[in-house]
């Protein structure tokens, strides 16, 4: 299964991605290769014009923009990382806020905190009293909130094409020749040229296209699912924990997150599934057998949590790649092949906020403005030798 006919075999999201990149020529040769068109390389476009729009910037997307985690995410933002703060990082949060309003991308940001919900040490006035494997409650709120993930993935888009970024859709890359100037084979029917020269390039295919980022190596890509309720009452909200508006997840296993929307419905997701080829997330579909008994388990988990949930139906199902790394970092490092590229991505479950922010590091690493951080390093890999 290819990466550019994905959306077919992981569901329907509740958003959509109202912008639609104008259609270019493929030029011969770009400064700035961007592979992925994602909250990061959409992201790190738009940057990359912004502080060099004397520099020619091509993104590459293999299917639609927001066809793999970014258009399918939670849309919970969060501070830090999956493996915690790390050296250097700063303030994601903010820096997220910063670029977004840099960028003019209206994405419906709201951060009044989030809630860590646990079955042990639950704050003594806890909003949230569910049932599910034990006593769920509010372990303690930690900065974030929530925004729209349809109107992010085109706020970034149109904040790189309005800055003169191009955007290929459908153009999947198939292989880079490294070396000196690198050389990007591209796919897709009817494109031409199929070998374009980058300076400089960024690789934030994330879960997917494992072997072009080189990120095989403790790394696992999994299909992650959600689901959506039916719009709540206010006092359903209210009764069951959820009239503050602040999005949820559990600090200890079995695993659960969820966020009211603006219309009072709720997305809520758990659950991780394994394509046959455990490398290729892409093959990963959300009728198999093992997602459809999920998605049955997650919604009876869910009408089972409260009594105010107990009737509530379910509109949508849909799933999306997620990476993992062995130590939770999220990869940020030159590719082993070549120090004028960058392999960005792998955030877990944190990557809303982070990528943007990330993006914009990358960029000024492309730019030779600043370094790469001490951490973030592909696994098993050697130094860049070009
Ligand atoms: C269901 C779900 C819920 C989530 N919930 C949250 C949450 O609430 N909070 C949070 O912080 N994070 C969450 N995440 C994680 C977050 O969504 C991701 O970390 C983030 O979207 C990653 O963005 P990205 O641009 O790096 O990757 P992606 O959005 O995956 O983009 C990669 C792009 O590369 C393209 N591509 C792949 N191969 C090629 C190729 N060969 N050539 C050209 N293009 C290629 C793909 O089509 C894709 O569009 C969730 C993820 C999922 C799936």
């Amino acid at each position: 299964m290819s990466v550019s006919n994905l959306s077919s075999r992981w569901g329907q999201t509740p958003w959509t991605i109202d912008f639609t990149p104008a259609v270019h020529a493929i030029p011969e040769k770009t400064d700035f290769a961007v592979i992925g068109g994602g909250f990061t390389g959409l992201a790190a476009a738009a940057w990359l014009r912004l502080l060099a729009p004397e520099k020619s910037v091509a993104v590459f997307e293999a299917a639609r923009i927001g066809a793999g985690a970014s258009g399918r995410t939670g849309g919970i933002a969060l501070a830090e990382t999956a493996a915690g703060d790390l050296p250097s990082l700063g303030d994601v949060l903010a820096g997220f806020e910063k670029i977004l309003h840099k960028l003019d991308v209206d994405c419906d940001l709201s951060l009044p905190g989030a809630w860590e919900i646990g079955r042990t040490g639950g704050l003594q006035q806890s909003p949230i009293d569910w049932t599910d494997s034990g006593a769920l409650r509010v372990a303690r709120e930690v900065p974030g909130g929530t925004l729209d993930p349809g109107q992010l993935v085109s706020g970034l888009a149109r904040a790189a094409e309005t800055r003169g970024a191009k955007i290929f859709e459908n153009v999947p890359v198939g292989q880079i020749r490294w070396g000196a100037g690198p050389r990007i084979e591209l796919g897709g029917s009817g494109v031409n040229p199929r070998v374009i020269a980058a300076e400089k390039i960024l690789l934030a295919t994330n879960a997917l296209s494992l072997g072009l980022s080189g990120l095989g190596e403790g790394a696992h890509p999994r299909l992650t699912l959600a689901t959506l309720t039916v719009p709540l009452t206010e006092q359903e909200l209210q009764s069951a924990g959820l009239s503050a508006r602040k999005p949820f997840y559990t600090a200890d296993l079995p695993y659960l997150w969820g966020r009211v929307r603006r219309d009072n419905s709720i997305v809520w997701g758990a659950g991780l599934v394994s394509a046959p080829d455990e490398k290729n997330v892409a093959e990963a579909d959300i009728s198999s057998a093992q997602a459809a008994q999920m998605f049955a388990s997650l919604e009876k988990r869910v009408r089972g949590l409260h009594p105010a949930l107990r009737s509530l139906t379910f509109t949508h199902r849909w799933g999306g790649p997620i990476l993992f790394r062995d130590d939770w970092q999220p990869v940020f490092d030159f590719h082993p092949e070549c120090k004028n590229a960058i392999v960005l991505g792998a955030y877990a479950g944190h990557g809303v906020a982070l990528s943007s922010y990330l993006a914009a590091w990358a960029v000024e690493v492309l730019l030779g403005r600043r370094g790469l951080p001490t951490w973030g390093k592909l696994a098993g890999q050697g130094r860049a030798v070009v």
